[in-house]
């Protein structure tokens, strides 16, 4: 099943995306949350999967597939040619950060330049959505607290990221987590850990990766951040970007006005987003 959020910013209404169109969901269960917190506990996505709704062709905006998540939890140095390409060594347990909520942005919305800090960055990953609520969860349980997952661009403000000596408004920037284009449950995934990433700017190959080079694997991160933070329904942890990005080539690339940066996850799907001026 594909989870998608389908409306104007702030407006958006749950959907689902199949191979003859688009269901929307509230047209069939007028009552239906939101995918957010509530979604979850009510138990919508079993309700969904014992249903055979008939799609349409729809033509709306499309919405990040989760709402206000409390939090987005992303890992750093978690592919060891990323790490190595920072000139790090990888760390000996996950190494987690924060994006907020203001971040999250639609799959095929603009990326907002900020005015006060330049050297802006992409980052494909693979995002987890919680949707069950856990602490101390065990690593052979941690599969069944997802929901499914999706992909993100974990946009990153580098001038501010490296000036700050930490990460939380380098990676915070308004609309730096498009996320999308659905969120895929797992029965339609298989193997996490082997699934093909990657990033194209403009057309040009990026990253390419493989997320079977994950150092710290979903179950080992789900375990270890839960451990002491509780993790609630709709939560996001983002797992972190394989080699490529464009900080560390040589020489540097940083994104620039009109730039369009493609990610892509197999089995899940492509976002794509324009950066433009912060007017
Ligand atoms: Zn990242």
């Amino acid at each position: 099943m594909k989870l998608i959020r389908l409306g104007p910013r702030g407006q958006e209404r749950p959907g689902l995306w199949q191979a003859d169109g688009i269901v929307d969901l509230r047209v069939h269960f007028p009552d239906i949350p939101d995918i957010n917190e509530e979604f979850f506990r009510q138990g919508w996505p079993a309700r969904l999967a014992g249903t055979a709704l008939p799609g349409q062709g729809l033509k709306e905006r499309w919405g990040p597939p989760i709402a206000r998540p409390s939090k987005i939890i992303c890992l750093g140095k978690n592919y060891l040619e990323h790490a190595k390409e920072g000139g790090l060594e990888s760390p000996p347990a996950p190494l987690i950060f924060c994006k907020t909520p203001n971040t999250l942005n639609g799959p095929f919305d603009p990326v907002l330049l900020p005015q006060s800090s330049g050297q802006i960055d992409w980052e494909v990953e693979l995002a987890v959505v919680i949707g069950t609520e856990g602490k101390r969860i065990a690593k052979p349980e941690a599969l069944a607290h997802v929901a499914g997952v999706t992909v993100m661009n974990d946009v990153s403000g580098r001038q501010a990221q490296f000036a700050d000596s930490q990460w939380y408004r380098g990676k915070s920037f308004d609309t730096f987590a498009p996320l999308g284009p659905a969120l895929v449950t797992l029965d339609e995934i298989g193997d996490l850990h082997s699934l093909n990433l990657t990033t194209q700017v403009n057309g040009r190959l990026m990253q390419d990766g493989n997320t079977r080079d994950l150092i710290f694997d979903v179950p080992t991160l789900i375990a270890d951040i839960s451990a002491d933070i509780t993790l609630m329904p709709g939560d996001v942890i983002s797992t972190g970007t394989p080699a490529g990005v464009g900080i560390f080539r040589n020489p540097p690339v940083v994104l620039q006005e009109g730039d369009e940066v493609a990610c892509w996850i197999e089995k899940i799907g492509s976002i794509k987003n324009r950066f433009v001026r912060h007017l």
